[in-house]
């Protein structure tokens, strides 16, 4: 068997409580609820695989007398009118590319191309920002379409929030996700100066990039991306300049992305397979995704070798997965989507979030009635995890927490083996890590 399938094999769920697995010295159980992890003997091992064999409630009863059972730490309530954190502007809902899995069908969101106008930037800023108090942390984000393709009113927006926020005392982060083809030294200084998190998609190096991210008038955008980003990398301090890599069945050579983009200069690197695109067109099937598990524990089993060598490498996926195992980050819902965070149309109406945009099954309300409470609170009590099948059943259920709502909703869980595989993987080295590099996981900058 492949090394992905043993993996998809032994993270398939024993119980829903919980998870355990034999490492080379020791053995490691995750008890799901409140994601708590433990060192265990071989004796555990066994009593606990006996005990799954038996039933869900032997496995129960046996943490409870292993003294790490404890009360819920998250229950079937579901959030309620979710204060709002973040917002992202669909600023432009236009594109220069022609992405052929793009979920704004290459920009426009399948209407007529346009941009934000400003009036409507402004009530959304005026939305993120005027109701918090002072001292709490928001994220205004500009995505599209392109969004650079409406620079003048991204300019506009960001200083307008930066100056509110700063009345209000208000800490206000700024975040861009662009196609890198537009960018200007001018925009690198702007970043810079409001130390944005930019990320630029980038699909693998330039003849897997080329072949998915072309120019909608034809021809490849690698070399012109790489030359534009060059002041960004060069003058990155505040701001940090990031790669997403969205992974397709012809694209699972992550590792050498990892290396050149890292190489380079950008601050991180991450990868997300593409499991849903408006025409079913190179999305991951079961085949790719066991490729890339095994593309990313290869990135994997680098970054640990980096960090016990004292080295930065900052690959994304892992260090999330790293810090929240260390934490023991345990949630109901995949993300923020719907809850504290919510996208903004072009013309001003409010999504559960950027992929939801036009999209009547994300519907939250508009900037000029406001978030619609009624909608958003049918929303969080339906996509509340333990409302999921088969995630109910899932020892993985409150570090994945059901996996993204807009992929779910149009294609099914269809990735389960690909995500438990991973997490089963990043618990291992977990352990390996907070061993070898204890310092790591105490220090304040961990990247
Ligand atoms: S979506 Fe996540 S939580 Fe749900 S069953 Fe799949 S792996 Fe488990
Ligand atoms: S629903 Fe999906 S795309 Fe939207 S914020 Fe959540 S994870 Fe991201």
């Amino acid at each position: 068997m492949s090394f992905s399938r043993e993996l998809f094999t032994s993270s398939r769920p024993r119980s829903r409580h919980a998870h355990w697995q034999q490492l080379t010295d020791s053995g490691q159980l995750l008890v799901t609820n409140g994601t708590r992890l433990f060192e265990v003997n071989q004796e555990i091992l066994a009593q606990l695989d006996a005990a799954s064999r038996i039933g869900d409630s032997a496995v129960e009863q046996l943490l409870g007398d292993l003294g790490v059972g404890h009360t819920d730490f998250i229950d079937d309530t579901p959030l309620q009118s979710a204060p709002l954190h973040a917002l992202s502007l669909a600023i432009a809902q236009k594109c220069n590319l022609g992405c052929s899995y793009c979920y704004a069908g290459q920009g426009d969101f399948g209407g007529p191309a346009k941009n934000m106008p400003w009036d409507t930037a402004r009530r959304a800023v005026e939305l993120l920002i005027g109701n918090r108090l002072r001292g709490e942390r928001v994220n205004l984000a500009f995505l599209g379409g392109e969004p650079l393709a409406n620079r003048p009113v991204l300019r506009s927006a960001t200083e307008y929030a930066a100056s509110l926020a700063q009345d209000r005392g208000v800490n206000v982060t700024f975040s861009i996700t662009t196609n890198g083809t537009l960018v200007t030294e001018e925009d690198a200084a702007f970043f810079e100066r409001h130390g944005f998190a930019v990320t630029v998609s980038l699909d693998g190096l330039r003849e897997t990039h080329d072949q998915q991210r072309p120019f909608k008038r034809g021809g490849g955008t690698f070399d012109v991306i790489m030359k534009r980003v060059q002041p960004l990398l060069a003058i990155q301090r505040q701001m940090q300049v990031s790669v997403r890599a969205t992974v397709s069945p012809g694209n699972v050579k992550l590792r050498e992305s990892l290396d050149y983009f890292l190489g380079i200069g950008f601050h991180s690197v991450g990868f997300s397979p593409l499991l849903r695109s408006p025409a079913g067109r190179g999305e991951m099937g079961l085949h790719d995704l066991a490729q890339l598990l095994e593309a990313m524990v290869e990135c994997g089993f680098e970054f640990e070798r980096r960090l016990i060598g004292g080295e930065r490498y900052s690959f994304t996926n892992m260090v999330n997965a790293m810090r929240e195992l260390h934490r023991g980050t345990h949630r109901p819902y995949p993300c923020g989507a719907g809850a504290g965070y919510l996208g903004v149309s072009a013309d001003g109406e409010l999504a559960a979030c950027h992929r939801f945009v036009g999209d009547e099954q994300g519907a939250m309300g508009d900037l000029t009635s406001g978030i619609d409470r009624e909608r958003q609170n049918r929303w969080l009590a339906e996509r509340h995890v333990n409302r999921q099948q088969p995630c109910a059943g899932c020892w993985a259920r409150y570090l994945c927490s059901g996996g993204c709502h807009h992929e779910v909703l149009a294609r099914g869980r269809n990735a389960c083996d690909y995500i438990r595989g991973w997490l089963h993987y990043c618990l291992a080295a977990y352990s390996r890590l907070s061993h070898a590099r204890p310092d790591w996981f105490e220090g304040a900058n961990r990247w």
